[in-house]
């Protein structure tokens, strides 16, 4: 079910030296708005559009649902003088994001929201495509931004495919994945991804690529916020219809049977290596701790759930606390995996470093893969 893959540290992004202020941003932010005209929604509730279903809304979003869309958005972006200013957020199924209850400031801009637009296509190799069509044969699988990885998966199997059944369990978007290196069930985006094309909002025209490009790591990539993945393209062979089908239901029996339901993100934090952060969170005696409205999964320790209406700064908080007590009882500093969105200052901890780790700056301790999401911990 896997297939070799590049893996490599992203180098570190330059900070901008004047980056813009509250008032730049809320002006900015106006402008695309009132340009946009009806394409834009000023004020976009944000949280129901992520799977935590909690936070605040966006100063402006946007749909896009084609890469003519993006290039029209480059423009305007462009024109206006907010290429890489005001602050962009791109969101898919917004399974792996925290959105703080004060919203976003900046500009959200949404694949995914209507299913069979030219960013949600999937387009799969006819028979004899690739090569010979015998059973073990590489193949090409290509897949906008916006497609869903369970849809993706499934499609893969039923045309008799093989390589991308570990998909099916992740609630994302290929643009997600690809962002996240999102994996489990022994494969992940790196060890599939052959080829990708995106849209640098904050740059000029689009650009295809090989995954060196990205340095795609564990649950981390290269691509900078205002990069829009705008369709990736997968190394799949030829297989067994029934035995894909197999391996999908062996798959989703093993999440219902292991991972909550509810509001979520997934693993709150990566796996350190060689252990489990939800048997780190669970041996240090947090299996069921509740903060106000966000509480720590009984069924799955790494899973914060939050309550319907929740806070998302309780979350946070409860996140924050989980790392401190796991480093105080276990000597494990642990990396979250969830991306906080909006949070002043940011941070897990508040800490205004920017890198969402809550730790300053200073690299988590002993933070690297080991068993991916999606396997037993
Ligand atoms: C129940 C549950 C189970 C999960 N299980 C797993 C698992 O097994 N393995 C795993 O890795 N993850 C898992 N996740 C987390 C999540 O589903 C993945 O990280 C997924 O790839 C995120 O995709 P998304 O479209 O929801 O991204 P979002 O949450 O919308 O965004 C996540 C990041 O990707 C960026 N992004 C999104 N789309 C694009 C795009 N088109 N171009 C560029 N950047 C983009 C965003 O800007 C953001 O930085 C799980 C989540 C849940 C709720």
């Amino acid at each position: 079910m896997t297939c070799p893959g590049p893996a490599g540290p992203a180098p570190a992004r330059p900070v901008a030296a004047d980056a813009p202020g509250p008032a730049e941003v809320a002006a900015l932010a106006v402008a695309v708005a009132e340009r946009l005209g009806p394409a834009a929604r000023s004020a976009a509730p944000l949280g129901p559009l992520t799977t935590y279903r909690v936070g605040g809304v966006a100063a402006v979003m946007v749909d896009v649902a084609s890469e003519e869309d993006l290039l029209g958005l480059q423009r305007v972006l462009g024109e206006l003088g907010a290429a890489g200013r005001l602050p962009v957020l791109v969101l898919g199924k917004g399974s792996n994001v925290l959105v703080a209850d004060a919203g976003f400031p900046g500009l959200v801009v949404r694949l995914g929201a209507q299913p069979g637009d030219q960013l949600s296509a999937i387009t799969l190799p006819a028979a004899g495509d690739g090569g010979p069509g015998g059973e073990g044969a590489s193949v090409r699988v290509r897949a906008g931004g916006g497609a869903g990885l369970p849809v993706l998966a499934r499609r893969s199997v039923e045309a008799g495919l093989t390589g991308l059944e570990w998909a099916v369990g992740i609630p994302g978007t290929v643009g997600g994945a690809v962002a996240m290196n999102a994996g489990g069930h022994g494969s992940d985006t790196a060890a599939c991804l052959a080829r990708f094309r995106l849209v640098d909002l904050a740059g000029e025209g689009a650009v295809e690529d090989g995954p060196e490009r990205l340095h795609l790591g564990y649950r981390t990539s290269a691509l900078g916020p205002a990069e829009v993945v705008v369709w990736a393209e997968f190394a799949a062979r030829r297989g067994d219809p029934a035995v894909g089908r197999a391996t999908l239901s062996d798959i989703v029996r093993w999440r219902r049977e292991h991972q909550p339901g509810g509001s979520n993100a997934g693993s709150v934090f990566t796996n350190p290596p060689g252990d489990s952060a939800g048997r780190l969170v669970d041996a240090s005696g947090l299996k069921g701790f509740r903060l106000g409205s966000a509480r720590v999964s009984e069924k799955h320790a790494n899973f914060i759930q939050a309550d319907n209406g929740g806070s998302a700064d309780d979350v946070r908080a409860l996140m924050a606390h989980v790392r401190r007590v796991v480093a105080e009882v276990t000597g494990v500093v642990l990396r979250p995996e969830v991306k906080l969105i909006g949070f002043t200052p940011d941070g897990i901890d508040g800490d205004g470093d920017g890198d969402g780790d809550g730790d300053g700056g200073a690299q988590a301790g002993r933070a690297g893969p080991a068993t991916s999401k999606g396997e037993p911990a």
